[in-house]
């Protein structure tokens, strides 16, 4: 089914949203019937030219219309080699996408409120509105907004200081299009399936994006949070900044949600790793490492059948996500086994210790040249060794 809707994505985005008869006819049946039962293509206007149906070197002809017995019409193309090639209405059937049907699709999906409403002919549709973080949020879908006078229609979109999420077939304009405060886009491709002959959007990916909006604008005074490739940070106000992603990041934020307690350096190294402390030490404070590999190797499989997951599904931000977590426990794994797969040896704290030390210093050294006041606050208030205590003088209240 991937299929049928990659070819309504890949119409939407043009400006004149038609499949000519021959596009339609050359889809595959199953997709044609579902596409039109669905009545995500509806009948368009008939074609004036066509390819001649029966030739095998393609020619393209005008349509003739010649009345035929008893009231009916008959149709043919002129051929150089046929002469007259007869024709049914089918040939000539034009389809369009249908922006309004998918507008529908957007707003039973995600329970939306207020009803349809196009905006600027199918181009922009407002699909309604719904209730997040206690804001009302307005959800609309646009269509080749990426074609030479997208801006038009983008502008189109009434600004709002509450955010507004807008709805793209395919392709994410670029951000400069928009009028500031700019919405929330969203590619459908990817986050839509057939089901019943209906159109259904994931509405997970809505919940989530806005969600990490909504916090972001709230623009708290002391946030630490992953979001992707980087970290949003900001400390006693300074406002949102981008901090690529490192282990020493990860370590930082475990520690700044557990201040004043003690975290072991290998809690931390096993906190990021995803395998929970207490799996990993036997009874007498030693390390069982083979059941720590276990632990590794049980988890890993579990991402595996994500990403397989994810991959089935087009769904690229949980692939990221997976990929990168699969990568960190490969590192975690290759450190910790021989070239046979056997434990080594010296897995021993002060080797932990040292590890974990260098990357919690090089992710505080990386502040100093955007948030200087948040190096000096880290390194006056992270005791590192075999133990790690966060210990600031007033307790802050951290988003993470
Ligand atoms: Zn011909």
């Amino acid at each position: 089914m991937t299929n049928a809707l990659d070819i309504l994505w890949a119409t939407l985005e043009a400006v004149e949203p038609v499949l000519t008869p021959d596009a339609w006819r050359r889809l595959p049946t199953e997709s044609r019937s579902v596409l039109a039962a669905s009545k995500l293509f509806v009948p368009g206007p008939p074609a004036h030219r066509i390819r001649c149906p029966a030739c095998v070197t393609p020619h393209m002809a005008p349509i003739i219309a010649r009345p035929g017995p008893a009231g009916s019409t008959r149709l043919f193309v002129k051929c150089p080699r046929e002469a007259r090639v007869p024709i049914t209405e089918a040939h000539r059937q034009t389809w369009r996408g249908n922006a309004r049907s998918v507008a529908q699709s957007i707003a039973a999906s995600l329970n939306l409120m207020g009803g349809i409403r196009a905006r600027r002919s199918d181009r922009v549709i407002d699909c309604g509105n719904l209730e997040s973080h206690g804001q009302r949020v307005s959800v609309y879908f646009a269509r080749a907004l990426c074609r030479r006078d997208g801006h038009r229609y983008a502008q189109a979109i009434p600004r709002s200081p509450l955010p507004s999420v807008v709805f793209v077939p395919s392709e994410i304009p670029p951000d400069d299009i928009w009028l500031e405060p700019k919405p929330l886009v969203l590619a459908l491709s990817g986050n839509c399936e057939l089901s019943d002959e209906a159109l259904v959007v994931n509405g997970r990916i809505v919940e989530q994006s806005l969600a990490q909006r909504v916090d972001v604008r709230r623009d708290p005074q002391y946030l630490f949070r992953r979001a992707g490739d980087y970290w949003d940070v900001s400390f006693n106000g300074s406002g949102v900044i981008h901090i690529d992603h490192s282990v020493g990041m990860t370590y930082l934020a475990l520690l700044l949600a557990a201040p004043y307690r003690d975290v072991a350096a290998l809690d931390l190294l096993v906190a990021r790793a995803g395998v929970h402390p207490d799996t990993i030490w036997g009874g007498a404070g030693e390390i069982a490492d083979e059941e720590f590999l276990r632990q590794i190797r049980v988890r890993y499989s579990d991402l595996q059948t994500r990403k397989d997951e994810a991959t089935k599904h087009h769904d690229l931000g949980t692939l990221h996500r997976v990929q990168q977590e699969m990568d960190q426990l490969a590192a975690e794994l290759g450190r910790r086994m021989d070239r046979r797969g056997k434990p080594r040896k010296q897995t021993d704290a002060e080797t932990v210790r040292k590890a974990v030390s260098n990357a919690v210093s090089r992710a505080i050294d990386g502040f100093k040249d955007h948030l200087p006041a948040l190096r000096l606050h880290l390194t006056g208030a992270i005791k590192s060794g075999t133990v790690f205590t966060y210990l600031p003088e007033k307790e802050l209240d951290w988003s993470l």
